[in-house]
């Protein structure tokens, strides 16, 4: 099965379940970081049926996605996006995120450089300050609101975190290059609320943007 649509880029770790590298030719080798786990492959189904409902709007496809399931990501990313809106509505910058174990949210938390006069509280690193102590993180997903900025990239490094899911990257890039570079699978669901929830806060707060991404 090939998809070639409209020149959209699937992403390139989904792309390859749907070429049915896993299921059809064992032969085929995986992508860096691709995990060949059932429970993996049924959430990379799940990501890429919303993923083809929000670049086409919902008109290509036949399926019995309802409405409200084809408006509403994986309820584990909700975790991160609810810490995101928690931090708006308390004044500070709208980034959240959480870590998981499977289907199981550990933590939350959300970017607490304004209530906390914490310049290193970004989203990723408060979920995993509220997460605690972990034994291991290799069977752990790290998801955020936004890409990863460069100290939380090394966070992920160091704490061998093997995935993450991110909201958007068009307001911010992140470091996903040095994040794949290590091995870490990098998801991105472009998601539009996250883009609008930043787009307007930098818009409304240029200086506390430039202050958390040191401009
Ligand atoms: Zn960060």
């Amino acid at each position: 099965m090939h998809l070639i649509l409209s020149g959209a880029a699937l992403p390139s770790s989904l792309h390859y379940y749907l070429e049915g590298g896993r299921g059809r030719d064992k032969r085929s080798a995986a992508p860096a970081g691709a995990s060949t786990s059932l429970s993996d492959f049924r959430l990379r189904v799940r990501e890429t049926h919303v993923w083809i409902h929000r670049q086409f709007r919902c008109t290509v496809l036949d399926c019995t996605m309802n409405e409200t399931q084809r408006t509403t990501t994986d309820p584990v990313f909700e975790a991160a996006y609810e810490a995101a809106q928690k931090s708006l509505r308390e004044g500070g910058i709208p980034i959240g995120a959480a870590l998981a174990r499977g289907r199981e949210v550990i933590a939350s938390g959300h970017n607490a450089r304004v209530q906390n006069g914490d310049p290193i509280a970004h989203g990723e690193m408060s979920a995993l300050r509220a997460a605690g102590r972990q034994k291991s993180y290799r069977d752990t997903t790290l998801y955020t609101t936004l890409a990863p900025c460069a100290m939380c990239t090394g966070t992920i490094i160091q704490f061998k975190i093997p995935r993450v899911v991110v909201g958007e990257a068009e307001t911010f890039p992140g470091e996903f290059d040095l994040l794949r570079s290590r091995g870490v699978e990098v998801v991105v669901l472009n998601d539009a609320r996250c883009v609008e929830m930043m787009r307007t806060f930098q818009d409304k707060h240029p200086e506390l943007w430039a202050e958390d991404i040191a401009e």
